[in-house]
C-alpha cells in the first residue's frame, strides 16, 4: 500500500513536471501577458512599459500585452503584487531602480528583492532634468538658485513616493544646494508633472521620458539635466548640465528592468528573455527610446544573471547613502 502511494507520488510528480514543460512549451498560448507598473499611467516607467510590450508582441507571436498600473508606495505596491502573482510568465513587473532603493528605505516590505523575483534584464538607461512650473520668474538655474535661496523651505518639490527616482534626484539636488524644500509625494511623475504645469507645485526631477514632449511644447522650464555632457536629444541638446552650472558631479541616471515572480518555469523565462532582446534591438524601439533622451541596453545586463547582480551592486552602492541620509518610510 505503502508502494503504491509513493509510485502514486512519483506519477503526480512526473505529471507536474509534464505540466510544466507543456505549459512552457505551449507559452504564450494566447492569453494575455499582463506587465504591471509601479507608477502612474502616462508617466515615464508607464511609458518604457507600454514602448518594450509593443517590441516584445511580434517575438511573443503577436499575444496581447496588457499593462497594469498598480502605483502608489514609491512602487512598493505593484512590486508586491508581482512577487505574489501567479508565477507562469503571464504576469510581469517592469520597474526602475526603485527594485535597489525600496529594500533600503522600506523597514516592512513584503518581498525580498533578491528571492522573490527571477530577473528578466535590462532594459534602458534614462537621463534626469530638473524642470520647474512655466509661472516661475526663473529663466536659468543661476536665478532658480537664487529663487531657492529667497524662498527659504517654502518650495514645493514634487516626488513619486519614496524610493522612487524623483525622491532620490530631489534629496540629491537639495543637499547640493544645501536647501530644504518641502517635497509633496504623488503616485508617479505623470499627477505630478500635471500639478506642475498648473502651478501648484514649483519643482520636479523627472526622466526625460517624461518632459521632452513638455519642455519642447514650453510647458515646464528646464533648469539642468543630470548627466555629466550635455545630451544630444534636439529638444535637450540646449540645457545645461548641472555639473557645469556648478553642481559639481551630479550625476543621477535610472534604469527600468523586467522580472517575473519567482518560480516562472525556466523556459518561459528563457521566451520571455529572448523577447526582451529581440525589442532592446527593435529600431522603432530604439528609435523612440533616442527620442526621448534614454539609451536602450545593449551590453551583458540584458542576461538575467548580469541584471540581477547589478542590481545587488546597486543597493549595495545607495544602501549607505540612504542609510547616512536617515529616511525611511515603514
Ligand atoms: N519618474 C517616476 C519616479 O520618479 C516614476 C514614474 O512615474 O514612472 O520614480
Amino acid at each position: 500500500m505503502k508502494k503504491l502511494f509513493a509510485l502514486a507520488a512519483v506519477a503526480t510528480a512526473a505529471l507536474g513536471v509534464l505540466g510544466t514543460t507543456a505549459h512552457a512549451q505551449a507559452f504564450p498560448d494566447g492569453k494575455p501577458i499582463t506587465i504591471v507598473v509601479p507608477f502612474a499611467a502616462g508617466g515615464p516607467t508607464d511609458r518604457v512599459a507600454r514602448d518594450l510590450a509593443e517590441a516584445m508582441r511580434k517575438p511573443l507571436e503577436g499575444v496581447s500585452i496588457v499593462i497594469d498600473n498598480a502605483a502608489g508606495a514609491g512602487s512598493t505596491i505593484g512590486n508586491a503584487k508581482v512577487a505574489r502573482a501567479k508565477p507562469d510568465g503571464y504576469t510581469l513587473l517592469v520597474t526602475h531602480v526603485g527594485m535597489a532603493t525600496t529594500p533600503v528605505l522600506y523597514r516592512k516590505l513584503t518581498y525580498n528583492y533578491e528571492t522573490d523575483f527571477e530577473y528578466l534584464g535590462m532594459i534602458n538607461d534614462v537621463p534626469m532634468t530638473v524642470i520647474g512650473k512655466p509661472q516661475l520668474e526663473a529663466n536659468n538655474f543661476k536665478e532658480l538658485r537664487e529663487w531657492i535661496n529667497k524662498a527659504g523651505g517654502k518650495v514645493n518639490l514634487g516626488n513619486a513616493g519614496i524610493g522612487s527616482a524623483s525622491h532620490l534626484c530631489g534629496l540629491l539636488f537639495q543637499s547640493e544646494l544645501k536647501a530644504e524644500m518641502t517635497t509633496v509625494p504623488y503616485k508617479g511623475t505623470a499627477p505630478a508633472i500635471a500639478d506642475l504645469m498648473g502651478g501648484q507645485i514649483d519643482l520636479l526631477c523627472d526622466q526625460t521620458t517624461n518632459t521632452t514632449s513638455q519642455i519642447e511644447a514650453k510647458k515646464v522650464k528646464p533648469y539642468g539635466v543630470t548627466t555629466l555632457k550635455r545630451l544630444s536629444t534636439p529638444a535637450l541638446k540646449d540645457i545645461p548640465t548641472l555639473d557645469e552650472s556648478g553642481l559639481k558631479n551630479f550625476q543621477v541616471t535610472i534604469w527600468h528592468g523586467l522580472y517575473a515572480p519567482k518560480g516562472t518555469p525556466a523556459p518561459v523565462l528563457k521566451k520571455l528573455n529572448d523577447a526582451l532582446k529581440v525589442a532592446l534591438k527593435d529600431p522603432e524601439f530604439i528609435k523612440r527610446q533616442e527620442g526621448l533622451g534614454a539609451v536602450v541596453v545593449n551590453d551583458k545586463r540584458v542576461e538575467p544573471a548580469e541584471h540581477k547582480k547589478f542590481v545587488q551592486a546597486e543597493v549595495a552602492r545607495f544602501g549607505p547613502v540612504i542609510k547616512a541620509a536617515g529616511i525611511y518610510a515603514d
